[in-house]
C-alpha cells in the first residue's frame, strides 16, 4: 500500500528528528500532551510538529484574531440589513399616512365647498323672500315669509359654523402632512445612506472575509487537530468568542480572575499551552499578543 508506506516514511522522518522530539517533550499541558500523542499517529505534516510551543501559541492567537475579525464583519452585516428593513417599513408607513391625510383633506375641502353652496343658496332664497315681503297681502304671508327668512339665516349661520370647524380640522391635517413629509424626507435620506453603507460593507467585506477565511484555513493546518478542536470548543462556549486571551493586570483577559504568580511565570515561559483555571481559555503573555 503506497499510502501506508508514505505514512510510515513520514513517521520515520518525524521520530528521527531529535530536535522535534525534544521540543515535543517540553509541551506538557493536558491538551498539548494529547495533541502530541496524536501527532505521532496522525497523518500530520512533519513541519507542524517542528513548530515551537511559542510559535504554536502565536499561530493560535493569530487565528483567534482572524476569527474575531470575521465575527465583527458578521455583526456589521447582521445589523445593517435589519436597519434598512426597519427604515423601508417606516418610509412605507409614512407614505400611507400622508396619502390618508391628503384624502381626508380633500374630503374636507369638498365638504367646505358644499357648505359654501348652501350659504349662496340660502342667500338667494333670503333675497327672494325679502322681495316678496314687499308685496305681501296679509299678515299670514308676512309671518310665513319672515319665518322662512329667519330659517335660511339660521342655515347660513350653521353652514358658517361648519366651515369654521372644517377649516380648523383642515389646518391640523395640513400641519400633520407637512410634518410627515419632512419626516419622510429625513427617513428616505437615512434609508439611502444606510443602503449605500450596506452595499459598501457587503462588497467590501466579502473580499475581506474571503481573504480572512483563506488565511485562517492555512493557519489551521499548522495547529494540531486536537488543539484546534479544543480551541474551537472554547471559542464556542465563550460569550465573546475569545478562546485565546492574554494576561491583563495579573488576571485572565477572558474572565478577569486573578492568575497565581507561578502560573503567570509559566505562561511567560511560553513552553506549554496553559489554560485558565476558571474559564478554560488559553492564556498567553501580552508580549506574544503584541500588546506590550
Ligand atoms: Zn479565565
Amino acid at each position: 500500500m503506497a499510502k501506508k508506506e508514505q505514512e510510515t516514511a513520514k513517521k520515520a522522518t518525524k521520530t528521527s528528528s531529535a530536535k522535534a522530539k525534544k521540543k515535543a517533550s517540553a509541551e506538557q499541558t493536558e491538551v498539548q500532551a494529547v495533541a502530541d500523542k496524536k501527532v505521532n499517529t496522525d497523518k500530520l505534516a512533519v513541519a507542524d510538529g517542528d513548530l515551537s510551543a511559542e510559535q504554536k501559541l502565536v499561530n493560535l492567537y493569530k487565528l483567534q484574531t482572524m476569527l474575531t475579525e470575521i465575527d465583527k464583519i458578521k455583526t456589521l452585516r447582521g445589523e445593517l440589513p435589519l436597519e434598512v428593513q426597519d427604515l423601508e417599513d417606516e418610509v412605507a408607513g409614512l407614505q400611507t399616512r400622508i396619502q390618508n391625510f391628503q384624502l381626508d383633506s380633500k374630503e374636507i375641502d369638498t365638504t367646505i365647498g358644499q357648505q359654501r353652496i348652501k350659504i349662496t343658496d340660502s342667500g338667494t332664497l333670503i333675497n327672494k323672500y325679502k322681495e316678496q315681503l314687499e308685496n305681501v297681502r296679509n299678515n299670514r304671508e308676512f309671518d310665513s315669509l319672515s319665518k322662512e327668512i329667519e330659517f335660511q339665516g339660521l342655515e347660513v349661520e350653521l353652514a358658517e359654523k361648519r366651515i369654521r370647524e372644517y377649516t380648523a380640522e383642515s389646518k391640523i391635517i395640513n400641519v400633520e402632512i407637512v410634518k410627515s413629509k419632512a419626516l419622510l424626507e429625513e427617513r428616505q435620506a437615512d434609508l439611502k445612506s444606510k443602503k449605500e453603507e450596506l452595499d459598501e460593507i457587503v462588497s467590501e467585506t466579502k473580499i475581506q472575509e474571503e481573504q480572512l477565511r483563506e488565511k485562517a484555513k492555512q493557519l489551521e493546518t499548522t495547529i494540531e487537530p486536537r488543539l484546534l478542536a479544543a480551541f474551537k470548543r472554547i471559542r464556542k462556549s465563550a460569550r465573546n468568542g475569545l478562546a485565546v486571551v492574554y494576561i491583563q493586570r495579573d488576571a485572565c483577559g477572558g474572565c478577569f480572575n486573578k492568575i497565581p504568580p507561578q502560573r503567570q511565570l509559566d505562561i511567560k515561559l511560553r513552553k506549554k499551552t496553559i489554560v485558565c483555571e476558571h474559564c478554560g481559555r488559553i492564556i498567553i503573555d501580552p508580549q506574544l499578543a503584541g500588546v506590550e
